[in-house]
């Protein structure tokens, strides 16, 4: 029978409260007292504190079903079936407590007793150099050495910003030739979707500092991440995450209010999982207390969702439509994310709010950007202006991204020096419009202008802490 997305999650906290672990909800999106870090995008993030030992954690072992974003793989979304913006890592840790040993035995028994996967699908990955991780494998758990892939520092060695890092080793699953890219070497580590990497173990023994220097922790830790999409992609045997119970229930969603069927054409595919993906995003980032604006997590926020905006468009909707799909992603998860719930009024008016201020000028901005297009294609040129980009930007509300994602889809380019450029000019206007007086950044947004009564109206993400249900 196959499991949903929510009972593999509590499946994996309650396996490891089995083996002693505190159970914690997510922390939110937003990182606190971390200023290396726009988004939490690992589990390990919020516990740095307690890896580094510079706090001392509940418990020696903890678990956790952490939020996450990954801007980084904004370009993958839609296009391969393992990544989404938004995800949730299923995360196991030991702060000096148990090391290697203990924490592949116990993946292995999760995933082959509990999730019972089929054992002769199973891969696993270590750092190429790491004979004790090899030995586990192939002595302790008996996986034959041809199904054991030594990884480079690229795959298998895990850091983020400053903070404990170390060498890593992941479980992955064979889809099956039909999901390959047919090459002859293609095995886990490869690009294509055939071997999905689910499961990172981390054997934290390091601490990187300011300086780069990586310093050997006294204790070593564990740090795993599990993406919980990707469990479920296998567990319910779908192409991709987008089709994993919750993530279905959402893009049908989008298919229905965008008037588009699913599996009909492969560009009208990329929009709705886009689509899907994106709300999923603004709608976690939002009830963690995001506002849209023109920098940092804000911009982020603001760029996921005017992207999303753009792929209505390109399905044939002309007004905001993304606030009606907050409903479906509240329904999916605002039992594990009750500050889903707490918050539905207040996430569907900002993002209303935002998206209709996008609706009024995203056409024009279309078209202008098509007689652009048009311009450098007749000229036979290859580069959309610096100034034009800001100009979108500037007048049409465009993220830089968004201007050169449909530029490229053209297979032109931007210029984006000259982009800045004009940028650094805006600001030095405004500077000197307000006397002189430097205030950090160009702060100027939507939302300062337009909304006080929205802004103000929230609270601060300190309240949300620790409010999940695990
Ligand atoms: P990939 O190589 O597929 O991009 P990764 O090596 O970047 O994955 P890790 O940093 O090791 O991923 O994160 C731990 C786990 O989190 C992964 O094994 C995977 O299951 C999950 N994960 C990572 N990125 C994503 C994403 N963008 N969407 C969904 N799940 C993800
Ligand atoms: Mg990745
Ligand atoms: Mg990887
Ligand atoms: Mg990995």
């Amino acid at each position: 029978e196959k499991k949903g997305l929510n009972e593999i999650r509590k499946l994996f906290l309650d396996f490891f409260k089995t083996k002693e672990h505190l159970a914690r909800p997510s922390y939110p999106l937003v990182p606190q007292n971390d200023k290396s870090l726009l988004l939490i995008n690992a589990g390990m993030a919020p516990l740095k504190p307690y890896f580094a030992g510079t706090e001392t954690p509940p418990s020696k072992r903890m678990v956790t079903c952490q939020k996450c974003i990954r801007t980084g793989d904004i370009e993958n979304v839609g296009k391969t079936a393992r990544h989404a913006t938004f995800f949730e890592m299923l995360g196991n840790f030991s702060f000096g407590d148990y090391f290697k040993e203990e924490s592949i035995l116990w993946g292995w028994e999760f995933v082959t007793e509990h999730l019972k996967m089929p054992v002769d699908k199973l891969w696993a990955s270590i750092y190429y150099e790491d004979e004790e991780a090899f030995d586990i494998w192939h002595k302790k758990i008996g996986l034959s050495t041809d199904k054991i892939v030594r990884l480079g520092k690229e795959d298998n060695f895990w850091e983020i910003g400053v903070g404990p890092c170390g060498p890593c080793s992941e479980i992955y699953f064979d889809r099956g030739e039909k999901y390959g890219c047919g090459a002859e070497d293609c095995k886990p580590g490869c690009e294509c979707d055939r071997y999905v990497e689910f499961w990172n173990h981390v054997f934290t023994q390091f601490d990187k500092d300011e300086e780069g220097n990586y310093n050997l922790l006294p204790n070593p830790n564990i740090d795993t991440g599990m993406g919980l999409e990707r469990v479920a992609c296998i567990m319910q045997d779908v192409d991709s995450i987008f089709e994993v119970d919750t993530m279905k229930y959402i893009l049908n969603n989008a298919c229905q209010l965008t008037n588009t069927k699913y599996n009909e054409n492969n560009e009208k595919n990329i929009s709705l999982r886009i689509i899907t993906d994106h709300i999923r995003s603004v709608t976690f980032m939002v009830s963690d207390g995001i506002l849209p604006s023109n920098e940092g997590r804000g911009y982020v926020l603001r760029r996921l969702l005017r992207r999303a905006a753009r792929h209505g468009k390109i399905l044939g909707i002309d007004k905001s439509f993304l606030h009606n799909l907050v409903d479906a992603v509240i329904k999916m998860y605002g039992e594990t994310y009750t500050e889903l719930k707490e918050k539905e009024e207040y996430i569907k008016r900002v993002i209303q709010v935002e998206e209709e201020r996008f609706q009024e000028t995203i056409q024009q901005g279309l078209d202008i950007l098509s007689s652009y297009m048009k311009e450098i294609e007749e000229a036979k040129e290859d580069t959309l202006k610096g100034e034009y980009a800001f100009k979108l930007y500037d007048t049409y509300g465009f993220p830089l991204d968004l201007t050169k994602e449909i530029v490229e889809e053209k297979g032109l380019k931007v210029d984006i020096q000259g982009f800045e450029e004009e940028m650094t000019r805006q600001r030095e206007r405004a500077r000197k419009a307000r006397g002189g007086e430097d205030t950090e950044g160009w702060k100027e947004d939507v939302f300062t202008s337009l909304s006080k009564d929205i802004a103000t109206e929230f609270k601060g993400y300190e309240a949300l802490t620790n409010k999940g249900k695990v």
